[in-house]
């Protein structure tokens, strides 16, 4: 079977089972197999593919049918300006988390040394996208699943930034030394009840601990607002990701530990998804 033809019957699969970037997946994917990149592909259509990447080929399309996510797949995501490594212990990076770090960037334009903790912070993303474009920056990163340790240290090797990082599995509340200039994080706001509403693709997926926020998913949030309150520089920065209704309650808990409320931003889809405040 040559690529061409392979990749017409992957993408029919995929389609029949409604996933929307069913050619574009089956070229990720069929990439993957042979380790070539996708313009390889795109050019050499009437190449035989052999049996074992036949095999291993029908076998990825067969898991993206039934809706494992593409970035699980391959085990790459692309954020900010990088690849990252993923794989099922971290949430996929997306798109809207891209705020924090234009957000941080703009705000230390011209701040060459700082040093900034993240909470909760999963396969690296955000941490080691800072670091890379702010070459002397020292972050610390946190969170409670060793896999996500892991496989942060690893992007942090890939991207040349490990010298850059202290990481540690550890829930926030046992940090009780650090001062920092900036406290960023993306924590798990979404409502227990809300989670089997999340597409299927996410809840069946990726990681219930980077997702799941309690009854009003508020529980993480307030636990990051209050233990920032002690480890944060006074003036420091906190920058949260929040849900789409949470502006209100987050400011309330914001204000109530010391933090002026600055702005917030929205997401690409219009919904309030980045507030960021200050210690005073
Ligand atoms: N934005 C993510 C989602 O919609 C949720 C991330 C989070 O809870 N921090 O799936």
């Amino acid at each position: 079977m040559n690529i061409e033809i392979a990749i017409k019957n992957a993408s029919l699969k995929l389609k029949k089972n409604k996933i929307r970037s069913a050619l574009l997946d089956s070229e990720l994917l069929l990439s993957k197999v042979i380790k070539k990149d996708r313009n390889y592909i795109l050019l050499n259509l009437d190449k035989k593919l052999d049996q074992n990447d036949q095999n291993n080929f029908r076998d990825l399309i067969k898991k993206r049918s039934k809706g494992k996510p593409l970035a699980y797949l391959t085990g790459i995501k692309s954020f900010w300006k990088c690849d990252f490594q993923v794989n099922e212990k971290v949430l996929i990076p997306r798109p809207d988390s891209e705020i924090i770090v234009e957000q941080v960037l703009k705000i230390y334009k011209n701040k060459d040394y700082l040093n900034f903790l993240e909470v909760g912070v999963g396969s690296g993303c955000i941490a080691l996208s800072i670091l890379k474009e702010k070459k002397f920056f020292l972050g610390t990163g946190v969170d409670l699943s060793q896999g996500s340790i892991d496989i942060c240290k690893y992007n942090a090797n890939k991207l040349g930034v490990s010298n850059r990082i202290k990481l540690l599995k550890s829930d926030v509340d046992n940090l009780n030394f650090g001062k920092y200039d900036l406290i960023i994080s993306n924590p798990p706001y979404i409502k227990k009840f809300d989670l089997k509403k999340l597409n299927k693709e996410v809840i069946n997926y990726e990681p219930k601990l980077a997702l799941d926020g309690g009854l009003e998913g508020l529980s993480v949030i307030r636990k990051v607002i209050r233990k920032s309150s002690e480890l944060i520089k006074l003036n420091g920065k906190l920058i949260l990701e929040i849900g789409y209704d949470q502006r209100e309650p987050v400011i309330k808990m914001l204000n109530e530990n010391n933090f002026y409320n600055n702005r917030i931003l929205k997401d690409l889809a219009k919904n309030d998804r980045c507030i960021i405040s200050t210690k005073i």
